[in-house]
């Protein structure tokens, strides 16, 4: 059992107030809160190991790069890939994606090539692959997502054609909260023959991943959603696909040797990492991983779902309509509705006067709406550190937000 009241004093912003109210904060899935051993990871570094990586022959330079190289380590037992030079730094998810992305269509694509997405992708595994379509005359195929807000796996299925090169899906939608099931996703694309790139964003934070068990081809997400710094992410990619791309961006750190006649790439994982690359930033990512390790992710997979579950029945005890969106039997903690006819913008608005923060809109899933029949919803989304005290008092912000917009 995770002890939640000592684990809030490790995030220090859980403490301040919101126009004088506690903060209550719901918006876990657009990021999370840093624990102080993070924080201090950070300070740490630049207080104490800032040099430029690699290649310096000085203490300080050799300290800061084995620092980074152990962080890589640290993601490659994270998600249990075969080898630290299968892990790639990069920006984070969006990033990730479009490395791939470009890499793929440069190396792999050609005119009437088809890629897979679903229906409930974030917006940054769908335009990466828009504007590889519209440079190489790709064809992006789109499974659809059932009113349970479950991918379709009959239309994933059909979408196979002798034209398909790659799948891009997600593991957890950021909007439905589902889990896709992804081991299936990825076995019916090996036996096209096809890779499988998972968009981890959603996930990562919220269940124990193995991409080998899993199968997947590649994996990405970022940092700043699991309770890490922002600007970093990881790409895990399988050797033998990484092999196969070229160098996202050239400059520093990604060549063996450059004249003006030839340049000799490095070898992975440097290849793609072009540049100084976020060597403290790595380094607390590695650190919130390591955090997250010592809850145990399952005990934090469990409260999740309890917070979910609680959420989801004190929800439907408003006095009004509630329309949840996202209803598959496997969902991570997230929580989007509508109630009534007001306005998600509005009860957003609301709730944030009582210092309860949450997300509304569209996401980055615009085509999710569309499928959906709205324009936005109300979106709760649950950390390790929320409880259901706070849950109260959202619910008692959606009562009163919902008396004051209907005026009863
Ligand atoms: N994919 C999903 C499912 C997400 O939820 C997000 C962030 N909302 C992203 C990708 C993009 O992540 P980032 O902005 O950290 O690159």
């Amino acid at each position: 059992m995770l002890d939640i009241q000592t684990i809030r004093k490790d995030f220090p912003i859980l403490e301040r107030t919101v126009y004088d109210k506690p903060l209550v904060y719901l918006d876990n899935a657009a990021t999370t809160q840093k624990p102080a051993a993070v924080v201090e990871k950070i300070r740490d570094g630049y207080y104490n190991v800032n040099a430029n990586i690699h290649r310096g022959v000085h203490f300080l330079s050799q300290a800061a790069t084995e620092a980074h190289e152990e962080a890589r380590r640290e993601v490659q037992r994270f998600v249990n890939a075969r080898s630290p030079h299968e892990i790639i730094f990069t920006r984070g998810t969006t990033e990730a994606i479009n490395l791939v992305a470009s890499g793929f269509a440069d190396a792999l694509l050609s005119p009437g090539d088809e890629v897979i997405i679903s229906a409930m992708e974030h917006h940054s595994n769908i335009v990466p692959w828009q504007i590889q379509a519209a440079k190489r005359d790709i064809a992006i195929m789109v499974a659809a997502v059932d009113e349970k807000g479950e991918l379709c796996m009959d239309s994933y299925r059909r979408l196979f054609s002798g034209r398909t090169r790659l799948v891009a899906v997600t593991h957890v939608s950021n909007v439905l909260g589902t889990v896709n099931p992804v081991e299936d996703i990825i076995n019916i694309a090996h036996s096209h023959g096809v890779p499988v790139l998972i968009d981890g964003a959603q996930s990562v934070p919220h269940t124990r991943v193995d991409v080998q068990a899993l199968g997947a081809d590649f994996y990405v997400f970022s940092a700043h959603k699991i309770y890490g710094p922002t600007g970093i992410g990881a790409l895990y990619g399988k050797e033998e696909w990484l092999d196969k791309l070229p160098p996202y961006q050239g400059g520093g750190e990604m060549i063996a040797s450059v004249s003006f006649e030839k340049t000799v790439f490095n070898e992975l994982p440097f290849k793609f990492e072009a540049g100084t690359p976020d060597y403290i930033g790595s380094t607390a990512f590695a650190e919130a991983l390591r955090y997250v390790e010592r809850l145990g992710m399952d005990q934090i997979a469990d409260y999740e779902q309890e917070l979910l579950r609680y959420a989801t029945e004190r929800i439907q005890s408003l006095d009004v309509p509630v329309r949840i969106f996202g209803r598959a039997d496997h969902k991570s903690s997230v929580l989007s509705f509508l109630t009534g006819d007001i306005h998600h913008y509005d009860m957003g608005m609301l709730l944030d006067r009582f210092g309860i923060a949450v997300r509304t809109g569209h996401h980055c899933a615009q085509p999710l709406m569309k499928a959906l029949g709205i324009e936005g919803t109300v979106r709760a989304s649950f950390a390790f550190y929320n409880t259901k005290e706070e849950i109260d008092v959202f619910v008692a912000g959606l009562e009163r937000t919902v008396k004051m917009l209907t005026k009863r």
